[in-house]
């Protein structure tokens, strides 16, 4: 009983010491910038920043690319933006309905900034606001304090969708990978492309109840055909093209043309998921060991409820 007494008052400490984590901006291309996020789990420690974000500084202020999973993360992200420029944040857009893509959002709009997405992309954000935010608390606890979901208030119909603020271009379309209404942001001008969830690299992508990897491959193919000098991935470091299909083009590849042809040929799920436990071309990716296997479960899934 003593020794208990002991801990509780050590775990509090620790408890308060981690949360720490800084976003910082890294240059991509002339007024492009990048936050990497950690590759690992949401924590009190990052706020829920466990994504990449990104911003351009135009002549009439920020485009901030996703806002970041709780109000706190929003903060940080926007002191992250201050240290490369004063200038406002006028514009949120964001890529998806993920809880690090847009949880933040009411943060940036009470600082005057216009939220928007893709209209299937606000719409699915409305649907999952509350399984996210409940979510959030196993992992996050009190530092989830002032979070308040706020879906994109300027929904943009059809696609691709055209953007344009202090002389910069922006070309919204729909992934629909890794969730419903998934987005990915594509600067002409800078050869930039933000993806949102639809590429990882450096850790294996997850493949969730909500995604399509059917989508992803077909998406995939599409941003080839944008020959991006510069990708920001939904998760991992700024990459260029090559890099984005071995880590996740080829990961796509595989789960449609192995495993979604297996579904389709009706083999046994088991077997088929044994046969494929190990692929030494992605083992290298952190996350491999945790979700390989349920992500080729569900790619099966996939295939066999199309039959
Ligand atoms: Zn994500």
């Amino acid at each position: 009983m003593r020794k208990l007494m002991i801990l509780v008052p050590l775990l509090a400490l620790v408890g308060t010491a981690r949360a720490d984590y800084q976003p910082v901006a890294e240059q991509v291309v002339d007024n492009v910038y990048a936050i990497v996020g950690p590759l690992g789990q949401r924590s009190p420690d990052n706020d829920g920043l466990n994504a990449n974000f990104g911003f351009i500084v135009t002549a009439e202020g920020v485009i901030l690319i996703d806002s970041g999973a709780t109000r706190l993360g929003a903060e940080k992200l926007s002191k992250a933006i201050r240290t490369v420029t004063d200038q406002p944040v006028r514009w949120v857009i964001n890529t998806g309905s993920q809880d690090h893509r847009w949880l933040g959002n009411d943060f940036f709009a009470e600082q005057g900034a216009e939220v928007m997405a893709m209209a299937r992309t606000a719409a699915t954000q409305a649907q999952v606001a509350q399984q996210q935010i409940h979510g959030l608390e196993r992992f996050l606890g009190e530092r989830l304090q002032g979070t308040r979901p706020l879906p994109a208030t300027k929904t943009l119909v059809g696609g691709p969708v055209t953007l344009e603020l202090g002389g910069e271009t922006l070309e919204l379309a729909y992934t629909d990978a890794h969730f419903p209404g998934d987005a990915w942001v594509w600067l002409p001008k800078q050869g930039v492309l933000f993806t949102g969830d639809l590429i990882f690299v450096d850790r294996l992508l997850g493949v969730l109840p909500t995604s399509s990897v059917r989508n992803g491959q077909k998406a995939f193919h599409g941003l080839e055909q944008l020959h991006p000098g510069h990708i920001v991935p939904g998760h991992g470091r700024v990459c260029n093209l090559a890099q984005a299909r071995r880590e996740t083009g080829d990961y796509y590849d595989f789960l449609v043309g192995t495993i979604g042809a297996a579904a389709t040929e009706m083999e046994p799920m088991d077997a088929t998921l044994d046969r494929y436990s190990d692929l030494p071309q992605f083992k290298h990716l952190e996350n491999y060991d945790s979700l390989h296997r349920a992500n080729m479960n569900r790619a099966f899934l996939e295939f066999e409820a199309a039959q």
